[in-house]
């Protein structure tokens, strides 16, 4: 399994600088070429070919020749990626990059080896065994701090047998539901924001806007890798209701449903579950909702409709059961869940 870890640089930041105008200039230089190639309507030119022709130029420019090699690769990559003939010319408005070849960077304790170089890190967490793979690199943020991005190949772990699983509902009023009833609440940072985000837009400062959109991000994504990671801890298999949070976003149900973040959750639990050796399936939310957890019917006392959206609590009219809605409906996907993984159709 392939992992990207990310340490800040706290040294050399200024060799930084100066290597990304270079690889910038190597960048436009393999677009030059590319336009050369359109013009005279030659074969267009492969991350090969644009390693031959920078070949030995590597002294000169004062750039590793890994790093020379891993811009080419990855003009020419971009070019097929996003189907165009050329690409953008990198300027000094662009973001630092200095991509690097994996077998170049070394580990020196808590610093990185570089290029003749030793990089210090803010060593946030530590770097697991494992082979360092191309697509490493330096890259800049929009404030102007380096970022090490290392591409690492780590080992699986053993995938944990089927014992104690959980079902989660994804929802408006709470983010989560489990199968467990506990419940985990809807963040809300958005609309915490939007009143600091009203009054930053009508004094038009936008640099307070752009700072608040950031800060909102942040506090978004941690708060979803927080959840994440202490479900996939505590569990050894998981299920979730596929909702189509893009369909629900076109109702007025809208500005919730973003800020929710259910698709990136998903996203979330699905590659942190191969971390951790859990098992996560998908499955559909169909009748969950409206199916008695204890008996199994489809009872005439259901939630059902849009009527039925505001219930939070009924009774199962063929067993008597009271269902708080959401927990019934985390239990029916904990069962489709595990019904999926014992038939071996494991999502993985
Ligand atoms: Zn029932």
């Amino acid at each position: 399994m392939v992992l990207v870890y990310r340490y800040r640089v706290k040294s050399l930041t200024g060799l930084l600088n100066q290597q990304a105008r270079t690889v910038s200039f190597v960048w436009n230089y393999c677009n030059d070429r590319q336009k050369d190639a359109l013009r005279f309507g030659r074969p267009w030119l492969t991350g090969f070919d644009l390693n031959n022709l920078t070949t030995g130029s590597s002294k000169e420019l004062g750039l590793h020749s890994g790093v020379i090699n891993a811009v080419c690769e990855q003009f020419a990559k971009s070019r097929a990626q996003h189907r165009r003939p050329y690409l953008r010319y990198r300027s000094r408005k662009s973001l630092g990059w200095v991509p690097m070849k994996g077998r170049d960077l070394h580990r020196e304790g808590n610093a990185f080896r570089f290029a003749g170089n030793t990089f210090r890190v803010f060593y946030s967490r530590p770097l697991p065994e494992g082979k360092i793979r191309d697509g490493s690199c330096f890259a800049q943020d929009r404030r102007g701090n380096w970022f090490l991005n290392i591409v690492i190949e780590v080992a699986e772990p053993p995938i944990r047998p089927l014992g104690q699983g959980v079902g989660i509902d994804l929802g408006l009023k709470d983010f989560a539901v489990l199968s467990n009833k506990e419940r985990i609440d809807a963040p809300g940072f958005y609309r915490k924001a939007e009143a600091a985000l009203a009054v930053a837009q009508r004094a038009h400062k936008r640099r307070r806007v752009k700072a608040i959109h950031a800060r909102t991000a942040r506090q978004r994504l941690d708060f979803l890798n927080k959840r994440s990671v202490e479900l996939v801890r505590a569990f050894d298999h998981i299920a979730v209701g596929s909702i189509n949070a893009g369909g629900l976003a076109q109702t007025g149900l809208a500005k919730s449903v973003l800020d929710a973040g259910w698709s990136t959750f998903r996203k979330m639990l699905a590659y942190k579950a191969i971390r951790h050796g859990v098992r996560y399936v998908e499955v559909s939310e169909r009748f969950t909702t409206q199916t008695c957890s204890t008996c199994g019917a489809l009872p005439d006392s259901r939630p059902k409709g849009i009527a039925g959206l505001g219930i939070r609590e009924w009774t199962c009219s063929d067993c008597e059961t009271v269902h708080d809605r959401d927990v019934n409906a985390a239990i029916n996907i904990l069962r489709r869940g595990r019904a999926t993984l014992e038939a071996g159709i494991s999502v993985l």
